[in-house]
């Protein structure tokens, strides 16, 4: 694999950056692979790479019905940041953030990872109560997190209007550590390291079924034919709930649109991520000057890849309450992606009914945070055929047991 460092952006300069070299294949499908992953998106190709990287298992294929990262990786706003309550999330997202910190380094790929850090207001006595109780949880668990008063509030961010009437800042957490990173980056760079590895990412080919003999998956077949396989994992986010009744099973997920929107470009002027949970609006500024904005879920379920007005006008109402300096900026895009919300807001990263057949889904509205230490604790559950202690809560069984890990009242909207 080519090294990306200063001395090849030199050299490649003085031929107009005309000898670059491909950053992944495009090969036919292997008959047989010991490891399919259905979904290209960071998840997958993450699971992928730590499969190759940790577990030395390369004969792997992901398969893409689009192009890769085109799902919900290549749609976020790419906030980063590990400040859950329960003490199962705090430790899942944190390893997540851990290793977002050295992914740059670890794939040779500039995933453009900014820890300017994330704020998560709070309106209310209720959200006031909320942040204490979170911050308290997150120090007890090793994860930075602080207090904020408005008028610390008000120093970082001076052009907030705390005193608004409608949804007036009464304090917030903060999480240093917390940040943004390049979406399309993260999909890129690991799809580079894992095709240097062998492992083959097989795009524009659709999953259609899953081959079974008994209860043991055994394949899958494609648009490009049957593909045998040891184990099958499925990472397909907004479709999990449609591959797992391919499969002959049922989840407890549903799959909402969800929306962002990016506004025309400005100078520098927002240096941290600024989250409003109670009011579904969240705002960060990309290295180009845009505003990223993120809006809430549309409440009922669809697999369109777009949202209803009314979400984004409510967003935009709440953008302008609080930020009155943002009331004459144009917005530029507005775009949806589907994401699959289990009952108690967290992921399922399991075995499931079907022999040898995995499935890591409803990471909804928050888990391109969790790209890194979901591919990291997927790869061991693949290449083991048992959890990582990280995600044995996360299972499949939890809806079952009851055993839920509830973050849906604990983090109101996950982000
Ligand atoms: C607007 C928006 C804002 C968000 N903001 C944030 C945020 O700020 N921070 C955060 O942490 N999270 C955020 N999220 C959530 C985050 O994007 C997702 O949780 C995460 O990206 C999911 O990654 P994934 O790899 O599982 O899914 P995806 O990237 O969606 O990948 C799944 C892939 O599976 C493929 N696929 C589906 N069916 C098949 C099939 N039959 N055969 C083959 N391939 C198939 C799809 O084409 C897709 O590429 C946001 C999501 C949206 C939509």
């Amino acid at each position: 694999m080519q090294n990306f460092s200063i001395f090849s952006l030199l050299r490649n300069s003085m031929t107009y950056h005309e000898n670059w070299q491909q950053h992944w294949r495009s090969p036919v499908p292997k008959k047989q692979y010991d490891v399919i992953i259905v979904g290209a998106g960071g998840h997958g190709l993450a699971t992928a790479y730590y499969l190759g990287k940790v577990h030395g298992i390369t004969n792997v294929a992901v398969i893409e019905k689009g192009w890769l990262g085109g799902g919900n990786t290549g749609r976020n706003t790419t906030i980063v940041r590990s400040n859950y309550l329960w003490d199962e999330s705090a430790h899942l997202y944190e390893k997540s953030l851990k290793l977002w910190e050295g992914l740059t380094k670890d794939i040779n790929y500039n995933v453009m990872f900014s820890q300017r850090g994330v704020m998560n207001l709070a309106h209310s006595l209720g959200d006031m109560r909320e942040v204490q109780r979170r911050v308290t949880a997150n120090n007890l668990n090793g994860v930075d997190a602080v207090i904020l008063t408005p008028e610390e509030i008000s120093q970082r961010v001076p052009f907030m209007k705390i005193n608004n009437t409608r949804y007036p800042v009464m304090g917030a957490s903060f999480q240093p550590r917390g940040g943004v990173a390049r979406h399309d980056a993260v999909a890129w760079g690991y799809a580079r390291a894992c095709d240097a590895m062998g492992i083959d990412i097989i795009q524009n080919c659709e999953v259609l079924n899953f081959l079974k003999d008994g209860d043991t998956v055994t394949g899958v077949e494609t648009t490009k034919g049957q593909i045998m396989a040891s184990k099958v994992g499925i990472v397909t986010a907004g479709h999990s709930g449609v591959m797992a009744e391919k499969a002959g099973f049922r989840l407890p997920i549903e799959s909402h649109p969800l929306q962002a929107l990016v506004s025309e470009p400005l100078k520098p002027l927002v240096d941290t991520v600024i989250m409003s949970n109670a009011v579904h609006a969240y705002v960060s500024q990309s290295d180009k000057g845009e505003l990223v904005i993120g809006a809430g879920i549309d409440s009922y379920v669809g697999y369109g890849q777009r949202g209803s007005f009314q979400v984004i006008e409510h967003t935009m109402e709440a953008i302008c309450e609080l930020y009155p300096i943002f009331r004459r900026v144009r917005m530029m895009r507005q775009w949806g992606g589907i994401v699959d919300t289990a009952p108690d807001a967290c992921p399922i990263i399991s075995k499931t009914p079907v022999r040898n057949l995995f499935i890591n889904c409803g990471w909804g509205t928050g888990g391109f945070k969790a790209t890194t230490g979901s591919g990291w604790v997927f790869a061991h559950t693949l290449a083991t055929g048992e959890p990582h202690d990280l995600n044995a809560a996360f299972s499949l069984d939890r809806f079952v047991t009851g055993k839920l890990i509830d973050e849906h009242g604990a983090a109101g909207v996950a982000h």
